[in-house]
């Protein structure tokens, strides 16, 4: 187990994942530039900045849905070089109240990819719960997805992110649609989940007010880096000021 809290941004010998002067052209239009970003296992690294930043581009750039130039790597300790594992829990989608679809059926749905699955259903049944249970969701299987709160549906989103279990999870906005005692709740989990299986966390928000608390590294970006650091440095600094309140200032 390699934990590498508060670390630099030194990766050597370290298992981490790299990203190197990285952008993305889409019809013409520069969206993201000589983007580097280091996450270390079992870190969690928080990705802020205003509304059309670039963060779901840059996520969806390592997750290879989005064409790009520049270098996406992880290093496993010791050097070894691979393409990374990635888990992704996609910006939330609202399901209607009256969908008649169950989480067991989510999951069944995306079995296709797994060969684990190819089971009776009582053997697959037992996997989903075991999957759920990885998020203390195991109570959830056979709750229809629009009777979910916010908090519940990101945890089944987060359980099937985990299957199979990835080098790197990745979650956009988790914490939108999620009132206080879920994000406090997907906050311990995602704690609990980088300890336990040594997972790079890369998460985006809007929501800043518990950033210090469980964030290792603030990423600050608006088409490109514009600062790195500990969450109180990022968020004391000009850069920060310059794209939250002095746009504020602008637009009023
Ligand atoms: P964020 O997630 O930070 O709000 P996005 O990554 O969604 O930002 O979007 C960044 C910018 O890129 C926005 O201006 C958006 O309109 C634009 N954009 C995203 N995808 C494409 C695309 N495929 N083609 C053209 N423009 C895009
Ligand atoms: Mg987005």
């Amino acid at each position: 187990m390699s934990v590498h809290r508060h670390g630099g941004d030194d990766c050597k010998g370290a298992c981490c994942l790299r990203v190197s002067g990285l952008g993305v052209v889409a019809e013409g239009r520069t969206i993201l530039r000589s983007i580097d970003l280091h996450v270390h296992c079992g870190q969690i690294v928080a990705l802020i900045g205003p509304n059309g930043a670039g963060k779901s581009t840059l996520f969806k750039a390592i997750l290879g849905q989005q064409p790009h130039t520049g270098d996406i790597q992880f290093e496993r300790s010791g050097g070894a070089k691979t393409r990374p594992l990635i888990g992704y829990v996609p910006q939330s989608p609202a399901f209607d109240r009256g969908d008649p679809v169950s989480v067991l059926d989510l999951f069944v749905s995306a079995a296709g990819t797994w060969p684990a699955f190819l089971a009776t259903p009582k053997a697959l049944r037992e996997k989903v719960r075991g999957s759920l249970a990885r998020v203390h969701g195991e109570g959830l299987i056979d709750q229809k997805l629009g009777s979910l709160s916010g908090g519940e549906l990101q945890r089944v989103l987060l359980a099937l992110a985990l299957e199979p279990l990835p080098h790197v999870l990745m979650l956009d906005e988790p914490f939108s649609g999620v009132d206080v005692e879920g994000e406090l709740q997907l906050l311990r989990l995602l704690d609990e989940l980088r300890r336990r299986y040594d997972l790079s966390i890369l998460l985006s928000t809007h929501d800043f007010s518990n950033l210090a608390d469980y964030a290792d590294k603030v990423v600050l970006m608006k088409e490109t880096v514009l600062k790195v650091g500990a969450p109180q440095e990022v968020m004391d600094s000009p850069e920060f000021a310059a794209v939250f309140h002095l746009r504020l200032k602008e637009e009023g």
